[in-house]
């Protein structure tokens, strides 16, 4: 499986390509990222902080609970979210690939040790425990590259599945927006749910139209 802000778009949490996203009049696209972080990090964190702050009142929906049911009948599952807000984790979701980073985790800039926090809000700014270095949000922001481990994992996955299944991506933030191809190449049957057509929708074997809250539990109990 992989997912994208689609399939939380369901539970309230915005995406990022639609008027809901912004915040103060910036795009995401000048905030998460690292050059943003370094010219004034209490803006950036004053941005996660009322992401944090939106993402807190959120629940998992039918969707994300539907997933964990796959998970536990299929021994060989493996899930690759490009999500941050840690809905799949609350909704019970363990074999799974977080390539983005998780929003209610924190790295920091000098040492580099990673801890969960999930104080709403964070302390602006928030400085390590064991070296009084800046943290940062634990997220992987635009120009940056994905964790080594992650990108392993996943292209292990998706050489060797069977059936992929994408939800709620627009399929242009790369490298995520290559892997439906990388499956689809190695012989998997690919399918889509997404409210709209996708840059994907050509290259995949079946392409669903709806929400995901509504179509996912369907392959629960396809009678
Ligand atoms: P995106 O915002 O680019 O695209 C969302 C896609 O979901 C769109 O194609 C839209 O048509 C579809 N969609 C919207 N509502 C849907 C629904 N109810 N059911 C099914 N599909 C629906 O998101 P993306 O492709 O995930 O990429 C954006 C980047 O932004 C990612 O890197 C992600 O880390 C980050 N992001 C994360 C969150 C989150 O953690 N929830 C939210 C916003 C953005
Ligand atoms: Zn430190």
């Amino acid at each position: 499986m992989l997912t994208g802000a689609g399939i939380s778009a369901d539970s309230g949490v915005p995406t990022f390509r639609g008027t809901d996203g912004l915040w103060k009049n910036f795009r995401a696209e000048d905030l998460a990222t690292p050059e943003a972080f370094e010219r004034d990090p209490r803006l950036v964190w004053e941005w996660y902080n009322w992401r944090r702050e939106l993402i807190a009142t959120k629940q998992p929906n039918s969707a994300h609970k539907a997933i964990v049911e796959l998970e536990r009948r299929s021994p060989n599952f493996w899930l690759i979210t490009q999500n941050v807000d840690g809905l799949h984790r609350d909704a019970g979701s363990q074999k799974l690939s977080e390539i983005h980073g998780n929003i209610w985790k924190v790295r920091c800039t000098g040492c580099g040790l990673v801890e969960n926090n999930r104080n709403v809000p964070i302390a602006i700014l928030p400085s390590c425990a064991d070296c009084g270095s800046l943290l940062r949000p634990h997220i992987v922001w635009f120009g940056e590259s994905l964790f080594v481990e992650d990108l392993d994992c996943c292209s292990r996955a998706l050489r060797q599945c069977d059936v992929l299944l994408v939800i709620g991506t627009s399929g242009v933030v790369h490298p995520a927006a290559g892997f439906a191809s990388i499956a689809k190449q190695a012989g998997a049957f690919v399918a889509e749910v997404n409210l709209d057509p996708t840059p994907q929708s050509a290259l995949v074997d079946i392409s669903l139209q709806g929400r995901a809250k509504d179509l996912v539990p369907l392959l629960l109990d396809p009678a």
